[in-house]
């Protein structure tokens, strides 16, 4: 059976030219990375360059029957729209680009982003809490300095991808959600690092799911679940009944898949990522997949 598949979450970069954890990202070659001193494995070898070009992702994506994606940003990689903004206008029936501004900003970054905007190239905004609040680990995304953001994107009716980390992040989007209607937020990784690592509170799963479920502008994305349950492979059962329980909580209209495109050939193939809910999810219908694989997106971002 033919399915449309968007995915709504692939990183492209020249180089790795980014922060965590308070270090510098760098591309060395052979998929490798320093972070600081250390050379660390950070995507398969046979990515000469340590780079993710748009020709490689585009060639990926023909191979593996993936119609159109999303390109994203993160501090993590470094700041890259100059690179995803040429790279929507190669290949505009096929990519869409977000926008990636230093949040810590505040006003200036709102100006930046309505700049963006008024431009018509990027849209949107990512914003990933561990990588953006490294160097400033008390402030909160609904700090009232980062206010003129919000307010930015909810004038301009942008959606923000967002990547948590905290516990703080799910009570701020608790709050976000309800002052911003116009903003479509899109929890990157099913909720990810403040739903299911053991510092966090054990609710918080359920707790993004019930506010995922009663806010017509919230959904949740699949990509890289599984590496949210150590070393388990590929079929990735776990991962499976992570993304079914979310499918019986928010059901089909609510999810996206996701591949997080290069980062995740670490853990399996393109097709296998794919797979993890095409074949994966026995308890999902086909119907309900293609709105999960690609109707969804292409509502929302490509219309
Ligand atoms: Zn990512």
């Amino acid at each position: 059976m033919y399915m449309q598949v968007i995915d709504i979450h692939a990183h492209i970069y020249r180089k790795v030219a980014g922060i965590t954890k308070g270090q510098p990202m760098a591309s060395t070659s052979l998929g490798r990375v320093t972070v600081g001193n250390r050379q660390v494995q950070f995507l398969p070898p046979s990515f000469e360059d340590s780079s993710s070009k748009t020709e490689t992702l585009i060639a990926y994506m023909d191979w593996c029957g993936v119609d159109k994606a999303l390109l994203m940003p993160n501090p993590y990689y470094g700041y890259h729209n100059a690179y995803i903004k040429e790279s929507v206008e190669k290949y505009p029936q096929r990519l869409r680009g977000v926008a990636l501004v230093d949040f810590l900003q505040g006003k200036d970054a709102a100006r930046e982003l309505a700049d963006i905007y008024d431009e018509g190239v990027l849209f949107g905004f990512k914003i990933e809490t561990d990588s953006t609040f490294q160097c400033a680990s008390h402030k909160r995304m609904c700090d009232e300095e980062f206010k003129d953001i919000w307010d930015c994107c909810n004038q301009y009716r942008q959606p923000v991808f967002l990547h948590m980390f905290r516990d703080c992040d799910v009570e701020d989007l608790t709050v976000l959600a309800d002052l911003y209607p116009q903003i479509t937020f899109v929890i990157c990784h099913m909720g990810a690092d403040a739903c299911f690592r053991p510092w966090v509170k054990k609710e918080n799963f359920d707790h993004v799911l019930d506010l995922v479920k009663n806010h017509e502008n919230m959904y949740i994305d699949t990509s890289s679940v599984p590496t949210f349950f150590g070393a388990e492979e590929y079929p990735f059962p776990s991962s499976i009944a992570v993304i079914e329980k979310a499918y019986a909580v928010v059901g089909p209209e609510k999810i996206m898949w996701a591949s997080d495109y290069p980062g995740m050939l670490n853990h399996a193939t393109f097709k296998e990522l794919i797979n993890l809910v095409v074949t994966g999810c026995k308890n999902i219908p086909d119907n309900h997949k293609e709105l999960i694989m690609g109707k969804n997106a292409q509502r929302l971002f490509f219309k």
